[in-house]
């Protein structure tokens, strides 16, 4: 009887020690008699146990584990769930176990076996899987997982209630493809999550659909694949994105006041100009800035820039004629002094040759603590004030030239005639003497009415009150009249006036008087302006539909850059004091407004000074009539020969 107990006690160790599961026999003393190799892997027990307490080997062993062990030895069945075993050093282990009683040979109690299994890992599970759940619920981004068909299986709160979905059956009941736009549908399932399979993830910013208001919501889109542990093979893909919609429309609106910003500067007729650092490394603008820096709206118009294929390298300034550094400009010294600069005026040098006048100023910008941060320039392209003005400060110095001269030129004959009145006044004795005072003082008051005229005609067309009398002249008879306006000087000056008249017979459409007045003037010019002895030459001819009159002379000339002014009123060239001649500046411009009246225009040409001048007029033909016939061959001959 007691060999076959012992043997069954035997069996029943051996039996233990082959289990395989976490199992092991303890005596009356809780000391070990027999345990699985799993439970000395479970318990990691490596030292030897046979006959040793429990409570030696596990010197951590709790008292209500010691309790239970009291229970199960006195006849009990007890279990403990969740027994957790801290051993030195090591992570914690989690327990379940189950002591029961065995019956010894004797009918008592033995000692006790304890099946236990390891729930660590179920453990570690579950508490990662609460983890997960605690932090996806309490996040307020979206974070959803669906299977590799694109089936939802988890969606947290916060994802829902962004789309719209009342609860999880809701969202495992639709499928990825309908969070999103139709329209987008083709593109993220054919490119983005092959790619996400590709590569592991992926990121894409797209709009969610709210299920209940249709609305589109930006997602920043980022998907991950769910790879299964044991075959690597994606089971599925998780999300974690982020709403998006109030950054994207805050960009959106951002992106807009930056255009509407632009457009109004764009709209702006001067030159306006920033800079967003404090080197001014880079300056861009508006379109009237670039237009006056002849630039393309991507260039670099900063003259502080250090690249040096910038624009605004290129660029050169000057004030008061000196050439300015970089940092003196408005805009660089408005940051660089933290001030506002200017309005300054400076003349801009551009590669093209180009040069203009700005008038610019500058001011700093801050941050919103008041720190500079860069700086903005107004450029107003004053070319035209400073030609305004340059022409204004011109004809005031003219007016007061002319003035000048007029009190000079009316006074050269009133001398005369306030003789004459004074002598004849006195009584003059010889009626020879009479005569000639009183044919000079007749000259000279004639040379005072001309000038009188002359000044008035002037006022008469500048103020647009002349009217020409207009009707088909044969342009030989109003040459041949201002030839005998001005015989007697050409022959008192001992001048040469030779004639080339038109092969044909030419007529203009025309104020016979006032055309008389422009040859006059010319002739009376080329007569004043030559050295006694002088040759004045006349030729007319037909160019195409004008008739083209010239006044040559072989006297002082012109300098060529006086050629265009001369025709200004009141333009006179200076000669060598002593030398000067008597004018007032006004025959050239009442000639050349007169020619321009008739529709035709005036020339000044001359090699320059003591070459000679010519002057050329062109005048509109008026329609030839019917059945005439062409004038012979022109050729020189005298003055006297046109009229005999
Ligand atoms: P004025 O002769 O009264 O000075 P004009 O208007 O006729 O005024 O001429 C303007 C200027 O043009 C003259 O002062 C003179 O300097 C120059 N000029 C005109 N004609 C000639 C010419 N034939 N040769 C040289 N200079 C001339």
């Amino acid at each position: 009887m007691n060999n076959d107990n012992s043997s069954a006690q035997e069996q029943l160790r051996a039996t233990i020690n082959q289990a395989p599961v976490a199992v092991a026999m303890f005596d009356r003393q809780m000391r070990y008699m027999a345990a699985s190799a799993r439970w000395l892997s479970d318990y990691e027990i490596v030292v030897p146990f046979h006959g040793r307490a429990q409570c030696e080997i596990f010197s951590e062993m709790t008292e209500q584990a010691k309790a239970l062990h009291r229970r199960a030895l006195s006849g009990e069945t007890v279990s403990k769930i969740d027994d957790c075993l801290e051993r030195n050093g090591q992570a914690a282990k989690w327990m379940d176990w189950t002591a029961q009683p065995w019956i010894g040979s004797d009918g008592a109690i033995g000692g006790v076996i304890i099946w236990s299994e390891d729930t660590t890992a179920r453990r570690r599970t579950k508490r990662d899987r609460d983890l997960f759940m605690s932090l996806a619920q309490s996040s307020l981004d979206f974070i959803g997982m669906c299977d590799a068909s694109f089936k939802p299986f988890f969606v947290n709160v916060a994802g829902m209630r962004m789309v719209g979905l009342d609860s999880l059956e809701e969202a495992m009941r639709t499928p990825v493809e309908a969070f999103f736009f139709p329209e987008d549908r083709d593109c993220l399932m054919t490119q983005f999550f092959p790619r996400v399979l590709r590569e592991g993830h992926g990121e894409i910013d797209i709009r969610f659909r709210h299920f209940k208001t249709g609305e589109a919501l930006w997602m920043n889109y980022a998907v991950y694949s769910l790879a299964e542990v044991a075959s690597a093979k994606t089971s599925g893909y998780a999300t974690v994105s982020r709403n998006i919609t109030r950054q994207r429309q805050a960009r959106q609106q951002l992106v807009e006041a930056q255009r509407r910003l632009q457009a109004i500067m764009d709209a702006a007729p001067v030159g306006l100009s920033y800079s967003e650092d404090r080197s001014c490394e880079r300056v861009t603008g508006n379109a009237a800035l670039f237009a006056q820096f002849e630039a393309d709206r991507n260039d670099n118009v900063s003259a502080s820039a250090t690249d040096a294929q910038a624009v605004g390298r290129q660029l050169r300034f000057f004030r008061q004629g000196r050439e300015l550094a970089d940092r003196e400009l408005p805009l660089q010294r408005a940051v660089a002094e933290q001030r506002e600069i200017g309005p300054m005026e400076l003349e801009v040098a551009l590669p093209s040759g180009r040069r203009w006048w700005a008038e610019a100023s500058g001011a700093p910008i801050r941050d919103e603590r008041g720190e500079v941060v860069g700086g903005v320039a107004v450029t107003v392209d004053v070319t035209e004030r400073r030609r305004t003005q340059d022409a204004l400060r011109d004809a005031d110095r003219r007016k007061n030239e002319f003035l000048a001269m007029l009190a000079h030129e009316l006074r050269n004959p009133l001398a005369p005639i306030c003789y004459g009145a004074h002598a004849l006044s006195k009584g003059v004795k010889n009626p020879q003497d009479t005569q000639r005072l009183v044919a000079m003082m007749e000259r000279q008051l004639a040379h005072l009415v001309r000038l009188v005229d002359e000044l008035l005609d002037v006022a008469r067309i500048s103020s647009g009150r002349i009217e020409l009398k207009k009707q088909r002249l044969a342009l030989a008879d109003v040459i041949g009249q201002a030839i005998e306006t001005i015989e007697d000087r050409i022959q008192s000056a001992g001048h040469a006036l030779i004639l080339t008249p038109s092969r044909e017979e030419l007529f203009v459409d025309g104020d016979c008087v006032r055309l008389v007045q422009v040859f006059g003037n010319l002739l009376a010019n080329a007569a004043k302006y030559t050295d006694p002895g002088g040759r004045v030459e006349l030729l007319w001819a037909r160019e195409g539909n004008s008739a083209v009159v010239t006044v040559r002379d072989n006297g002082i000339g012109v300098e060529p850059s006086m050629l265009a002014s001369i025709f200004d009123l009141f333009t006179r060239v200076k000669e060598d004091i002593g030398k000067q001649r008597e004018g007032i500046g006004v025959g050239l411009a009442l000639a050349k407004r007169l020619v321009e009246l008739h529709g035709g225009q005036v020339e000044a040409r001359s090699a320059g000074l003591g070459q000679g001048a010519e002057f050329i007029v062109r005048l509109p033909l008026a329609a030839p009539a019917s059945g005439q016939e062409p004038a012979p061959d022109g050729a020189a001959m005298e003055a006297g020969a046109l009229r005999r």
